[in-house]
């Protein structure tokens, strides 16, 4: 990991969060874990996913709180999940694999999606899905402009076998009805509220240590967490 956990560093990156879509920041964190500086905007979805697990366990711990509604009583339900129940088998390809698939009488070949994919579409147009799906299209034998959404629909279907660790779905049990649905993960949002609960903690220390003793953003995070802790209980004592 050549990215250090320290608390400046998780202010620099809750900062650089803060501004673009959450697609670009997916990437943004990604590439924190990334063992070399190059760019993971190529990287297939299962393999981005691997890095962001890795960031979490790092700077947070292997064990991931999600909270979910049942969809079949409303009941709310507190998970917690182990990052490597969510790791891709294999631990995510570094190269985005093709495959070919005969769809409707055409032959279409396409490859794994990656983050640039992602980045690339606006989730709010209507038609974000199917602008999302074409970008896998590498060639379509006989050609044609305008690939029809059933043919679209059934590179989906084989996407999921051409990259499994793409999504991150957890089988939940509802306690009280005994309803089981598959619930998708999202775990660039996950790190990012646990970044954002992190930095916004430490802030109030600043802000808290800045009102009793006059001391600076600076003066606040050179003393230890402990000594901290023991200032910030004297203001208010
Ligand atoms: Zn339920």
């Amino acid at each position: 990991m050549p990215w250090q956990l320290t608390e400046s560093n998780v202010l620099h990156l809750w900062e650089s969060g803060l501004a673009g879509p959450s697609a670009a920041r997916s990437l943004r964190l990604a590439s924190m874990a990334a063992p070399s500086p190059r760019s993971v905007a190529d990287l297939p979805l299962s393999a981005l996913n691997s890095l962001l697990l890795e960031l979490r366990r790092h700077a947070f711990g292997p064990a991931l709180p999600c909270t979910a509604d049942c969809p079949g009583c409303g009941e709310s339900l507190d998970v917690t999940v182990a990052s490597d129940e969510l790791l891709p088998a294999g631990g995510g390809t570094a190269v985005a694999a093709t495959a070919t698939v005969v769809s409707y009488g055409r032959t279409v070949t396409y490859r794994a999606l990656t983050g640039r994919d992602v980045r690339a579409v606006d989730p709010a147009s209507p038609r974000a899905r199917q602008a999302l799906l074409r970008r896998s299209v590498l060639s379509v034998d006989p050609p044609t402009d305008e690939l029809p959404d059933e043919v679209l629909e059934d590179v989906a279907r084989h996407l999921a076998d051409l990259d499994p660790g793409a999504d991150s779905v957890l089988t939940l049990v509802c306690p009280q009805c005994e309803h089981r649905w598959d619930a998708a993960l999202d775990l660039a949002e996950h790190l990012w509220t646990d970044v954002c609960g992190y930095a916004h903690r430490l802030l109030h220390d600043v802000h808290a240590l800045a009102r009793a003793f006059g001391w600076t953003e600076a003066d606040v995070l050179a003393i230890s967490p402990a000594r901290r802790r023991f200032y910030l209980e004297a203001s208010t004592g």
